[in-house]
């Protein structure tokens, strides 16, 4: 283990200089160099002695670092062929493996294709704690929700405008499809703000530390619910966005697209109007229609 903090900006630079790290944008590498962040999140997260965490794109280390200082056993995934390599130099006595197995688990992969199911089950993981890639993060979050079950605990660092979308409501410009299938998913609770300057290179827009709790909604328990349906019904509604939401479904080349006249009495029944748009109906309307309409 890196006898320093790996996430103190001169130790960052350090490490990506003898590495010949060149930082990727296309990767989301933004790399916290910010100690007191670090620990903050790991604070934040509960993370104890008992905790088996799930780090998805752990870098150079700078975050895994801080977890290990408190996690019983990190799962890390990371991307990059150049990153592995250099974690697995700094890291290389956690990684061995002992009588018990190792404390540092590193698996190269890429996120978007892992089964976080599977994940979960085969190394014990009750907890998520990542600073994620911007490129993927809202993708990859919508996709653990829907694998992951039974977890104690997600917390994520993302940055802002993707928070944003999380928690728009009906009317917001930030209001999309997007937020009603993580909304569907889950509860977002915001932690904690960590500035742009907290990472290198800077991004735009600062980052937030979000909680999330997966919602176990009746629809999720049914065994016949096919949740990549209905979020295909989500899609439908809003393929046109400045559009009304009957002209968009009948348009969108989805099932729905003959169903315009059921739709219109369906937004009557709960005293919508048939010029509403997509971003005006919120979630429990959305169940509603979608209910109906696969009824
Ligand atoms: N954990 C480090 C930190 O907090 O400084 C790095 C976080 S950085 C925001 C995101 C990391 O995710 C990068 O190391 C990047 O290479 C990795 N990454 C990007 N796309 C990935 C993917 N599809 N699967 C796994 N890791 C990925």
């Amino acid at each position: 283990m890196y006898s320093h903090y790996i996430s103190s900006p001169g130790n960052t630079a350090r490490i990506l200089s003898k590495y010949g790290i060149k930082l990727k944008k296309r990767l989301g590498q933004n790399f916290l160099i910010d100690t007191n962040s670090a620990k903050k999140i790991v604070r934040c997260a509960g993370v104890n002695s008992k905790d088996i965490i799930l780090e998805i794109g752990s870098g150079i280390g700078s975050l895994t670092q801080i977890i290990l200082g408190e996690a019983k056993k990190v799962v890390c995934v990371e991307i990059d062929e150049l990153l592995v390599r250099a974690f697995k130099e700094i890291f290389s006595e956690d990684l061995r493996k002992g009588a018990e197995g190792s404390k540092l688990e590193l698996i190269q992969a890429d996120a978007l294709k892992l089964n976080y199911s599977d994940l979960v089950r085969e190394y014990g993981i009750n907890k998520i704690v990542s600073n994620l890639p911007y490129s993927i993060a809202a993708t990859l979050l919508l996709k653990i929700l829907i694998e992951a079950h039974n977890l104690e605990g997600l917390f994520f660092t993302i940055q802002k405008d993707i928070a944003e979308r999380l928690i728009a409501l009906p009317g917001d410009k930030n209001y999309s499809s997007y937020t009603v299938k993580a909304s569907f998913l889950a509860d977002f609770k915001f932690c904690f703000q960590i500035p742009a300057n907290c990472f290198i290179p800077k991004p735009f827009v600062d980052s937030e530390v979000i909680e999330v709790h997966r919602k176990e909604n009746e629809l999720l328990k049914d065994p016949d619910f096919d949740i990549k349906d209905f979020f295909d019904f989500i899609n439908a509604c809003f393929s046109h966005r400045r559009k009304k939401l009957v002209n968009s479904l009948s348009q969108s080349g989805s099932r729905y697209c003959d169903k315009t006249e059921l739709v219109i009495e369906l937004l009557s029944g709960i005293n919508k109007n048939r010029d509403i748009r997509a971003e005006e109906l919120t979630l429990d309307d959305y169940i509603y229609l979608y209910k109906e309409l696969n009824t």
